[in-house]
């Protein structure tokens, strides 16, 4: 997408990120970094604390120690909101549209969102309102939602969610995109879709984070894998190296 361009590159690193429910250390001081121009995957068996690092990282889950830079900026205190005017979009595991606004305007919102100043008048609200509807159109056509844009989110199967959900995060021209199990509910052609969109964008300069089970897709798609067990990051490096990594084929019995 154009507005992929017009922002430099950002990196997104978590240092030492450590998030405790009671008892448990769900994330338990752990190191990533997600390089522009990068696909990285984070991978792991159920409970490992993906999506906890994931929720640190994004800013809707405050970690207890450690800290979250988005291109050098330290954002560990800043909320999600926050961080997404900065360029950080996520995607999330639950799919999360809404059902009664069109497609389109589910997509118009996540160009809003780059302003956080929708409704502003005069020539700068014009050259806005120009800007966001751009960003929406560019969005849709990206997944091929063009033909269903005046339709109702909520009477869309899930695979057509997902791509709105994309489309969204996309459409507000971020720097990183996080990406909570972006195939989950993708028939094939959608899902050849989503992995020539995503490559497209990293080379752009994106950098993105996918939590992904699928290790197909994982080794198709991720340049890196940061591989977690039980809240530690077990291995991390390039996708084939740690995709074969025994630790982490022990970890996550789904691997091969
Ligand atoms: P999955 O692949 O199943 O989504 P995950 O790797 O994303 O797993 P997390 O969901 O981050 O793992 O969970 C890590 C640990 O933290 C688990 O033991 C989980 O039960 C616990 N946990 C996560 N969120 C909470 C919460 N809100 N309250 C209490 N415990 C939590």
């Amino acid at each position: 997408m154009n507005n992929s361009h017009d922002r430099p590159a950002a990196r997104l690193t978590a240092r030492g990120v450590v998030r405790r429910y009671g008892g448990i250390e769900a994330v338990g001081g752990v190191d990533l970094v997600a390089r522009p121009g990068r696909i990285t995957a984070l991978v792991g068996p159920n409970g490992a604390g993906k999506s906890t690092l994931f929720d640190c990282l994004a800013g809707t889950v405050r970690p207890d120690a450690g800290r979250v830079l988005l291109g050098g900026r330290d954002v560990t205190g800043l909320p999600a909101h926050r961080r997404v005017r900065l360029g950080l979009a996520r995607t999330f595991q639950q799919i999360a549209v809404f059902p009664t606004l069109s497609v389109a305007d589910n997509v118009r919102v996540g160009a809003e969102q780059r302003t956080g100043r929708a409704g502003r008048t005069g020539p700068a609200g014009r050259a806005e309102a120009r800007d966001v509807a751009e960003r929406t159109v560019e969005a849709l056509r990206l997944f091929g939602l063009q033909g269903l844009a005046a339709e109702p989110a909520g009477a869309q199967p899930t695979g057509v969610l997902r791509l709105v959900e994309l489309a969204r995060a996309l459409a507000g021209g971020p720097r990183v995109l996080l990406l909570d199990e972006p195939a989950a509910g993708l028939d094939a052609a959608q899902t050849a879709r989503l992995v020539s969109v995503l490559r497209g964008l990293a080379e752009r300069g994106m950098a993105l984070l996918l939590v992904e089970h699928d290790a197909e897709l994982v080794a198709e798609l991720a340049d890196t894998v940061y591989a977690m067990a039980a809240g530690r990051m077990v291995a991390a490096g390039p996708t084939a190296t740690v995709l074969a990594d025994p630790r982490v084929t022990r970890a996550w019995g789904a691997v091969g």
